[in-house]
């Protein structure tokens, strides 16, 4: 069956994913099924968006309840879930003043953060060319998001982007501080990078670059798309210790989210955090369809609601710890990025070559998650030796327990078979 579906995806599908790893039929909880009866522990959660794993019933019911009341409206009406999700994610960023503006995925809400940087450039006379992004960084697909993301292979087939955009080394302040001056309106960070492999930064990184865009007066944007809705075990990562260095959080001008916020249901936002730059965008300047329709906001609170009632940031961080503990005790890991449910494996490949053997050709990591895929886990490469995890949150330690066994063995026998 999961042949013949694969067959069918090659002939009626875009190339542009490659072939897929399996087909999935079904999902519960952290674990998902292929269409050959195969089960899989999901420690990938659908790239950090199955915040609550698969099938959870609070989703089940909001979404089910929502779909008979009121799907969709339009922007011309607002819905009581639309305004409620809106409250709500202003109270867990701790702010008393600020506005959500939604939409239906990360780049999209990246998109609003770029025309929101180019209005406080307006608001100035156009005197604020000049965005700064980061290399290594991921923003997004779509041609704003993509000229604020770093991989060349992303970015070069599709240009010419939008322009202004400057790349400074990422975690090196006086690079940063190089390029600053008053022409800057934006700079945007991820506040640990996601793509890059689970990267953080030195220590107090993000409160220097806090000072350098209040010093001149430009907006400091957090992409919390992969970070935010307690993927590090607090809400957002700009109110985590271990990623600010500081018990404050280091508040941002405005935030994107999207990926966990709807545990699978496609949303994005962007929040703007104060009054000043909550009112850059004037009625009529942006605009969106789908964009916070009453199906999406209710599914993302009903996420929300039973991150808080299920105490759930608190089994990121016992678990995240559990896992990262565990993870470092095996021989074949150098080190682990750990933040909450949040994890970058650096594999230990001079181990490897140290005995003589090869290392895989394509790198060893995307050939570990093909195996560890026949051994019923989905996991994720970001670079030739780097894994990343980012299972659901609800994930116990029982259930990560069986990984962390099979994970020296997987390795082994990829080296293996390579040699
Ligand atoms: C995934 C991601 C995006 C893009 O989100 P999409 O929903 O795929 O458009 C942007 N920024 C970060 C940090 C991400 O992890």
């Amino acid at each position: 069956m999961t042949e013949n579906l694969l067959e069918r995806y090659q002939r009626s599908m875009t190339n542009m994913f490659g072939t897929p790893a399996q087909a999935l039929v079904k999902g519960e909880g952290v674990y998902v099924w292929d269409a050959d009866g195969k089960r899989y522990t999901d420690f990938l959660a659908g790239i950090a968006v199955n915040a609550l794993g698969h099938a959870h019933p609070a989703i089940v019911e909001a979404l089910t309840e929502q779909a008979k009341t009121l799907g969709h409206i339009s922007n011309l009406f607002t819905s009581l879930p639309q305004v409620g999700l809106a409250e709500r994610l202003l109270a867990m960023a701790g702010i008393s003043e600020g506005a959500a503006f939604f939409a239906n995925s990360g780049t999209e809400a990246n998109e609003a953060a770029f025309k929101l940087a180019r209005r406080h450039s307006h608001a100035q006379g156009g005197s604020r060319p000049k965005v700064i992004a980061l290399q290594n960084a991921f923003h997004g697909r779509t041609m704003g998001a993509l000229a604020l993301t770093w991989k060349p292979q992303y970015r070069e087939p599709f240009e010419p982007l939008p322009g202004g955009v400057v790349f400074v080394p990422a975690g090196d302040i006086e690079a940063l501080k190089a390029q600053m001056d008053d022409t800057v309106a934006a700079v945007i960070v991820e506040p640990v990078q996601g793509e890059a492999g689970v990267r953080d930064f030195p220590p107090g990184y993000l409160q220097q670059v806090r000072q350098a865009c209040t010093e001149h007066g430009a907006l400091l944007i957090f992409d919390e798309i992969q970070s935010g809705i307690g993927r590090t075990g607090t809400w957002f990562a700009f109110q985590n210790p271990q990623v600010t260095g500081t018990a404050d959080p280091v508040l941002p001008d405005a935030m994107t989210l999207a990926k966990g916020l709807g545990g699978g249901m496609p949303i994005g936002a962007l929040v703007t955090f104060g009054k000043d730059v909550s009112e850059l965008f004037t009625a009529g300047q942006h605009g969106t369809t789908f964009g916070g329709n009453p199906l999406a906001t209710a599914t993302a609170l009903a996420v929300l609601e039973t991150i808080e009632s299920d105490n759930i940031l608190h089994n990121v961080r016992t678990v995240g710890t559990y896992l990262e503990q565990q993870l470092h005790a095996l021989p074949i890991v150098k080190t682990v990025r750990a933040y909450g449910l949040w994890q970058g494996i650096e594999l230990d490949t001079e181990a490897i070559t140290a005995q003589g053997m090869r290392l895989p050709e394509g790198g060893l990591a995307p050939k570990v998650v093909a195996k560890a895929l026949d051994y019923g886990y989905i996991i994720n490469a970001t670079d030739q030796t780097t894994l990343r995890l980012a299972p659901p949150l609800i994930i116990t330690t029982e259930q990560v327990d069986p990984l962390i066994q099979d994970l020296p063995n997987i390795v082994a026998e990829t080296v293996a078979e390579a040699n």
